[in-house]
């Protein structure tokens, strides 16, 4: 199936079941409504001049409008470009340049971005880009003309496609660097939401909360695709993310189900008032994206009720999803390790030196392979080569360990690693353990350059109110025969925020820069 193919067949047999709510703003669409407006975007594409393989931008916060177009867009064969809606003129302009968006779709404006001014001001210096139009203007609105009218052309030009061509080009996080753009077909992503959505037993019946972005595979592969593939609702608590809305929204649409980073999941446990929201509703849901304390996720299970979520492990350029949890691993399991591999890929841990497979139990480098592998980056084959090698093994850069059944656990990210007078040293292991310290909400590690080891520790702290902040005196001691002497944090900076992506994912890349400011 094509991913229009496939929302076809499930608005044929769940026609009134909820599609689509926005809880902001009070629209709601079922799947008949929402198949109806999808095709009718998808001809008001066509009327336009979009052709197969032409790539249409998005820039906007969540919105309907945004998973109107995901949809749209596939049907008529044109290659989404998801553009990151923190993104500044400077980076639009890269983007829109570098993938050769013809038609930009995009919000007027966002917090306190305004979008309309940036376009206007980089459209001179983007000569491909041809078209603009704004979410919400009369032009938005033409764009939806009378379905009926136009079907047959649709059905032709939905015919004509196949699911291994190019519908997606996804921007990497940039958590470690500058943003790649990850190309992905119809078979990548489709497949991953639909096995996504099935190892969390989605049905008809299934309200899936999604505060994570659509910009990012998260919120459009593993929360749409995952939701349309099995008729279950995908319901948007705000535009952007907001730990009170999120629950707000889970209470008053009954979601079962409900997404997150770490970071966000800290954030709505933290909420005012938590214990009286009405959580009940919740059964599943999915962290995933960077690192879940322990602690975290057994809050998660037990004060939001969500007894099933699943941690999953993956990155744009699979798709997203390499490894899940199952909800009848053991809470042992489901708060340590992201699980196993899933249906009908390939997992194996190497020594990122020789390329050999590590014997269990040893951390590596993981590689990836299967039906989710991306086609590669979009214009970029140089760097596609780097990381997809001749047996298309995609190699992650995450270091992870497997365990004699197959558990992986993510020990941390290649770029991360602090080798510390010749000691690998995980930061991994030290965050997880600063957790346990009663006056520290959130910590981070990173490695700083050492005259003497080669490398320094550096913890970043984020203190509980009202709690004096640590000093590297009185954490020495906290750690002094708790943790090997080499794992001690030499220097600590306590911070009230991380650098962070928009994804919710902490640069480490920044700190490290920050840190050799300090440090002077
Ligand atoms: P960039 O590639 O631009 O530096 P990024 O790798 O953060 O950014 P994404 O593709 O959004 O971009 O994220 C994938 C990465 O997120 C993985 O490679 C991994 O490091 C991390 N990650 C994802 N899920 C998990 C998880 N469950 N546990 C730990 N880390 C995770
Ligand atoms: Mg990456």
């Amino acid at each position: 199936d094509t991913v229009g193919d496939n929302l076809d067949r499930t608005a044929r047999a769940h026609p009134d079941r909820d599609a689509l709510v926005d809880h902001g703003s009070g629209r709601r669409w079922t799947y008949r409504e929402f198949a109806a407006d999808v095709d009718a975007l998808a001809l008001g594409l066509l009327s336009r001049g979009v052709a197969k393989g032409d790539r249409v931008g998005i820039w906007a916060p969540n919105c309907p409008e945004w998973t109107l177009l995901q949809y749209a867009s596939a049907k008529v064969g044109a290659i989404l470009v998801n553009i990151n809606p923190a993104y500044r003129s400077h980076e639009l302009e890269y983007v829109l340049n570098q993938a050769g968006v013809s038609l930009l779709v995009a919000a007027e404006t966002f917090k306190t971005s305004d979008y309309a001014g940036m376009i206007r001001e980089v459209r001179p210096r983007c000569p491909v880009l041809r078209d603009v139009v704004l979410i919400g203007s009369a032009d938005w609105d033409s764009l939806f003309g009378e379905p009926s009218a136009g079907n047959e052309a649709l059905a032709r030009v939905q015919a004509s496609l196949s699911a291994d061509d190019p519908i997606n080009i996804q921007y990497t996080s940039g958590t470690t660097g500058f943003p790649k753009g990850a190309t992905l077909s119809h078979h990548n992503i489709l497949n991953n939401g639909f096995f996504v959505g099935q190892l969390c037993d989605y049905t008809e019946e299934d309200r899936i909360c999604l505060p994570v972005p659509f910009y990012h595979c998260f919120g459009m592969v593993m929360g749409n695709l995952a939701a349309t593939s099995h008729g279950a609702c995908m319901v948007i608590p705000a535009p952007a993310f907001d730990p009170r809305a999120t629950l707000e929204a889970v209470q008053a649409e009954r979601c079962t189900s409900l997404y997150g980073v770490p970071t966000m999941f800290i954030a709505e446990l933290a909420v005012p008032g938590f214990e009286d929201y009405d959580l009940g509703s919740l059964r599943t849901g999915i962290m995933a994206g960077s690192p879940c304390p322990v602690e975290v996720m057994k809050q998660v299970i037990e004060r939001m009720g969500m007894s099933e979520v699943s941690i999953c492990y993956g990155m744009t350029e699979t798709s997203p999803v390499s490894t899940q949890t199952r909800k009848d691993d053991s809470i042992e399991r489901r708060v340590s390790t992201v699980g196993r591999v899933g249906p009908h890929l390939e997992v194996k841990v190497v020594d990122p030196e020789t390329g050999l497979t590590v014997p269990r139990g040893t951390p590596g480098e993981l590689c990836t392979r299967g039906y989710s592998v991306m086609l590669g980056y979009w214009e970029q084959p140089e760097k596609t080569a780097e990381v997809i090698d001749a047996a298309r093994w995609m190699h992650t850069g995450d270091l992870a360990v497997m365990d004699d059944d197959g558990y992986l656990g993510i020990t941390g990210r290649l770029k991360d690693l602090v080798i510390r007078g010749g000691e690998n040293v995980y930061p991994r292991e030290i965050e997880e353990f600063l957790y346990s310290h009663p006056d520290i909400l959130d910590a981070q590690v990173i490695g700083v350059p050492d005259a003497k080891y080669g490398e320094e520790l550096m913890a970043w702290v984020r203190m509980r109110d009202g709690a004096e902040p640590v000093t590297a005196e009185s954490l020495r001691e906290f750690c002094t025969g708790r943790l090997a002497h080499y794992k001690i944090p030499r220097y600590v900076h306590v911070v009230d925020e991380f650098p962070m992506t928009v994804t919710g994912k902490i640069r480490k890349v920044e700190m490290r820069e920050k840190a050799v400011e300090l440090l002077g």
